[in-house]
Parts: C-alpha cells; sequence; structure tokens
C-alpha cells in the first residue's frame, strides 16, 4: 500500500527541499482532513477509505497547485502570525516569521524607551498589506488607536477582513506613500496626530535579487510588496523617516524591517534625520533585518 504522505511529499521534492516538502504535506493534510491525528496522517493510504471523495478530490487539486509553486498559505487561505490567524490571499505579502520579531520587540521594548507611558495610545503601521503588523499590536496593546496603510486596494480589502475575523478595529487608509502629495495630504490630515509608535515592512528586495527568490514567492506574491529599484532602494525608507520626524510624539518608536544589505544605510539616514537611540537589529537567522530609533 502506498503512504499518502509519502507520495505527496515525493511530489513536492521536485520543488521543495525534503524538510520542506514534509513539513507543508503535514501542514496540507492536518488542514484538509482535521479529524485526523499526526499519527493517522502518516498510516493514510492513498485509496484510503476512511478519507471521503470529496477530501481526495481537494487534495489531489491542492497538490496540482502546489506543484506549480503556489505557496500552501495562499491554497488554504490563511497562515500564523504572532498567534494569529491572518487570512491571506494572492493580492497580499504572506507574513514572515522575522515579522513576528519586530512585534516582539515593540512588545517587549516599549515601555522601556517610554517609562512616562506604560502603553502606545497611536500606532501607524505603513505598507499594512494582510494587516498581519497592525493586528499584532493592536492584540497587544488594546487600548491603542492604530492606522493601517497601503497603496494596494486588494491588500485593504483583505486587512479590513482580518480585522473583522479577530474583532481587532484598525483604521484603514489607501495611502502611497512615495507619492509627496498624498504623503503632504495625509500630513495635514493627521497634523494632530502624534504616532507613538510608526512601524513599517515596506518592499525591500532589490530587482537584481530576484534571481535569488524562490519560484513560490516570484511568481506567486505581489511584486508591489516586495521589490525596490536597484537606483532607489531606500526610497519608502526616506519618505517614511521624513513622516515619522514630524508625526512621532517625544519617546515614539520608529521601527523598521529591512533588507540586510542596508542596515547602516538606514541607521545613518535615521540618525541624520535626528532620531536617537537608533540600533540595528539581527533576525533569528543572525542577518540585520531591523533599524529601530526614538524620536525626542
Ligand atoms: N521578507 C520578505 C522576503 O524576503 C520581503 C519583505 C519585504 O520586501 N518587505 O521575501
Amino acid at each position: 500500500m502506498q503512504s499518502l504522505f509519502r507520495n505527496i511529499t515525493d511530489t513536492l521534492t521536485a520543488i521543495y527541499d525534503r524538510n520542506e516538502a514534509r513539513a507543508i504535506t503535514s501542514w496540507l493534510l492536518h488542514e484538509l482532513l482535521p479529524e485526523k491525528t499526526d499519527y493517522d496522517i502518516l498510516l493514510l493510504t492513498e485509496n484510503d477509505t476512511s478519507i471521503t471523495s470529496t477530501q481526495k478530490h481537494d487534495i489531489a487539486k491542492a497538490v496540482q497547485r502546489l506543484t506549480k509553486g503556489e505557496p500552501i498559505q495562499y491554497i488554504i487561505g490563511k497562515t500564523e502570525f504572532c498567534g494569529l490567524t491572518i487570512q491571506v490571499g494572492s493580492g497580499v505579502l504572506i507574513p514572515r516569521p522575522e515579522t513576528e520579531e519586530l512585534i516582539m520587540w515593540l512588545v517587549n521594548n516599549y515601555h522601556c524607551v517610554n517609562p512616562q507611558q506604560s502603553a502606545p495610545q497611536n500606532i501607524l503601521d505603513v505598507c499594512t498589506g494582510s494587516g498581519c503588523i497592525a493586528l499584532a499590536l493592536k492584540k497587544h496593546f488594546p487600548s491603542a488607536r492604530v492606522e493601517g496603510w497601503d497603496i494596494s486596494q486588494r491588500a485593504l480589502n483583505i486587512a479590513s477582513q482580518n480585522s473583522q475575523a479577530l474583532s481587532l478595529p484598525i483604521i484603514y487608509n489607501k495611502v502611497d506613500v512615495i507619492e509627496k502629495c498624498q504623503l503632504h495630504e495625509h500630513m495635514s490630515n493627521t497634523i494632530n496626530t502624534c504616532f507613538d509608535i510608526i512601524v513599517s515592512n515596506p518592499p525591500y528586495v532589490l530587482n537584481s535579487e530576484k534571481e535569488e527568490i524562490h519560484k513560490n514567492v516570484l511568481d506567486y506574491e505581489p511584486s508591489i510588496a516586495l521589490f525596490v529599484n536597484d537606483n532607489t532602494p531606500l526610497i519608502f525608507y526616506e519618505h517614511i523617516t521624513h513622516f515619522a520626524s514630524h508625526h512621532l510624539s517625544d519617546n515614539g518608536v520608529l521601527a523598521f524591517e529591512i533588507n540586510s544589505r542596508f542596515g547602516l544605510d538606514i541607521l545613518r539616514l535615521m540618525e541624520d534625520t535626528g532620531f536617537t537611540d537608533v540600533a540595528i537589529r539581527k533576525d533569528q537567522f543572525g542577518k540585520d533585518r531591523f533599524v529601530t530609533g526614538v524620536w525626542k
């Protein structure tokens, strides 16, 4: 008898390494066969009578999509981020584990940076995508007013669905942060809003780095959320840093996720703009992945 688990794993090794193929197979089968235990799933055979023909059909369809390179998160329509189930679709970047570390840093350090205030009152997430950063911060700081900006209406629709599903209210706005007029308009609209935290995971992968990126990212995730022109790699950081210098409260925190190549450039940009305590922080893989600073 052929093992279903083994067969799917073998099929997926065409595009993933074996460990990843196993993890994806396990994730998929648990998702599509929620009543089965880990043990059941390992023992299933190709023609197992304990699974219905609809389930078999759904598994076959999902495997077909996976072998074309589509990320599992889009196929099952969700992922986990900081303990929250976040709905995702082809219009938004799939939340990454590194980004969870940025949330943890903010949650663990906000009160150290800002000892007069136990929790932030106003938070802005620029380039919010699925809303994962805004939602995770709202979960940790429930009394805060949280805004999420994105240029993409498709992303904002998914972000709003996530807010509703999780009962975490976020104020979403459609904003193109590198379109100066829109930013200025927003500056005057929000002139009275001083944020305690401005956070962003903007597009930062260089167009020239595309060759190093896995097919499932390149073919399926929105390039607008990922890539920047090689000639202007810091364009988002420049605009957001400038905006933050006008819209952060005293001891407000600016926190970025970054391309590991540009840690020093972003640190200098923030210091030159007047931020203090600017630091480059590493992710779990030891790569420079975040830059944070304080506005005094
Ligand atoms: N971390 C993502 C990746 O490497 C990129 C996210 C981004 O561009 N902001 O795929």
